[in-house]
């Protein structure tokens, strides 16, 4: 008998605001243990929470970005658990009124699209650390109130990879609006992932499982594949998959019950009394919707269908805005000519190495856009061979950021010549120097002109421009 795995995702994407969701603490990741927190944080007797506008702003950001509907009138929500992590006794989340409704996102690299169902603006709990001390549970409240966006989906995904396609879509997508560092390793997104299976063919959904809080989608991966294994196993022994929540063990790359699912009246939520409802002006929708850059699979298709580049090229180019947006930029001032495919391998290749080694954006490469076009002219021109432009010429531009590239390469002596009467005088002497192989030449062994620009290369220590040597040396040849 065959499955089919169903998947639906609910993602927490910590936003990079400086202040946390309801009060003025500091929200940046990291810093000394219980060092971000005001007595709102800690949850004294009798303080107020007041809402971040830049989250709400953020959470439009998102939302306009997936084509959700922004929701005008959102409402707060109380989610009621005891954790020691939680002062307060309760996550102030959205339940009822969520701030975005619908939407969708496409999978990279592919047309299927996955539906949101929703994304709710909620706040972050403290971070228990039940490993540093022999005795006790260590608590840090630095991340309590923290403002997270959730995402929650369909359930769309039918395979591990569609997930993993997704979950890069989102992380890209997030730093590209700048409104999360999209950082799984420091929890800055996670998600959990509800799975189930069900025979081929059947149409209803099966009994899920939710696996909580992976945090790599390595993981992500081998949850699934084991979890899918595990409820086939399941069924096919005349068992049913009970609805739980589960961990992953990293170690032993299995998953494990963890409690049977509370049913969402043990939460008893209610509306937060101290919050008022968040109402959206449409001016303020408005001006955030014309704050939206391009998006990067719209420039991932104009790469790959206006410019005509490899999709591998399109995506690589697409990773992050900034060099997005630098790619653009060149491809703007190359104009007509048709120099995508160079403008990216001058990125790829060499620019982003460049980038990565240095921590600089390319947007703040010291070499003006307008000095790399006339660097790939210069290749194409023939004026510098490929070779010696990428390694001498490309240093020394860097070296010497102002430097005029046809300029400089001279001052370096690395222009081919296309100067004929310097070049016919090469080809004379090579002539003269090999009779016999210009007597094989002539009797047909036309292979022989790779020797003669071989020949030619050395004689002009590498300077002979390739089209012009060769239509002297046949001229001669002939
Ligand atoms: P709850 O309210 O219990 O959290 P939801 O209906 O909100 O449940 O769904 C939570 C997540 O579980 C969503 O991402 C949804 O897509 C996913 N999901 C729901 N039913 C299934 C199923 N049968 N198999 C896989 N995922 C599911
Ligand atoms: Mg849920």
């Amino acid at each position: 008998m065959s499955y089919e795995t169903i998947i639906g995702l609910e993602i927490h994407v910590q936003l990079a605001t400086r202040s946390k969701a309801f009060c003025a603490d500091d929200a940046s990741f990291g810093g000394a243990p219980n060092t971000h927190v005001s007595a709102v944080s800690l949850a004294h007797p009798g303080t107020l929470p007041r809402l971040n506008l830049k989250a709400v702003e953020y959470a439009t950001r998102l939302g306009l970005a997936l084509g959700c509907e922004i929701n005008r009138h959102s409402t707060f929500d109380r989610k009621n658990y005891f954790y020691a992590d939680l002062p307060k006794g309760f996550q102030t989340t959205q339940d009822k009124n969520p701030i975005c409704l619908g939407g969708a996102l496409l999978l990279q690299g592919s047309e299927a699209a996955i539906r949101i169902h929703h994304i709710h603006l909620e706040e972050d709990a403290g971070k228990s650390m039940h490993d540093q001390d022999p005795q006790d549970s260590l608590i840090d409240l630095n991340r309590a109130g923290v403002p997270l966006l959730e995402i929650v989906t369909e359930p769309d995904f039918r395979s591990a990879e569609e997930v993993a396609s997704f979950m890069a879509e989102i992380r890209r997508l997030v730093r590209w609006l700048g409104i999360s560092d999209g950082n799984m390793e420091e929890g800055s997104l996670r998600c959990d992932v509800n799975i189930s299976v069900r025979k081929s063919g059947e149409t209803r959904l099966g009994q899920r499982c939710e696996v909580k809080n992976v945090n790599s989608m390595r993981f992500a991966r081998r949850a699934i594949e084991f979890e899918v294994n595990r409820q086939i196993e399941l069924l096919e022994s005349g068992g049913n998959v009970e609805q739980e929540t589960r961990g992953f063990d990293v170690g032993s790359g299995t998953t494990y019950s963890l409690r049977e699912k509370e049913n969402a009246h043990d939460y008893r939520y209610f509306p937060e009394p101290d919050l008022p409802p968040v109402v959206l002006q449409e001016r303020f929708i408005a001006d955030i919707k014309a704050g939206i850059p391009p998006l990067p699979r719209e420039l991932e298709r104009e790469f790959e269908i206006t410019h005509r580049l490899p999709a591998r090229d399109a995506a690589l180019l697409t990773q992050d805005r900034d060099t997005a947006f630098y790619c653009t930029r060149l491809l703007e001032i190359a104009g007509k000519k048709d120099f995508a495919k160079p403008v990216s391998n001058l990125i790829i290749n060499k620019l982003l190495p460049w980038a990565d080694s240095t921590g600089t954006p390319l947007s703040e490469c010291p070499v003006a856009p307008a000095a790399w076009i006339q660097f790939l002219e210069m290749i194409e021109n023939g004026q510098v061979s490929a070779s010696t432009a990428y390694q001498r010429l490309f240093p020394a531009l860097l070296e010497n950021p102002g430097a005029d590239p046809g300029v400089l390469a001279a001052g370096l002596n690395l222009l081919q010549s296309a100067d004929s009467g310097f070049l016919e005088q090469i080809a004379d002497e090579l002539l003269a120097r090999f009779p016999d192989k210009v007597a094989e030449y002539k009797k047909g062994k036309k292979g022989l002109i790779g020797f003669f620009m071989g020949e030619m290369m050395k004689a002009s220590q590498g300077k002979a421009e390739p089209k012009t040597a060769t239509r002297l040396l046949e001229e001669r040849l002939k």
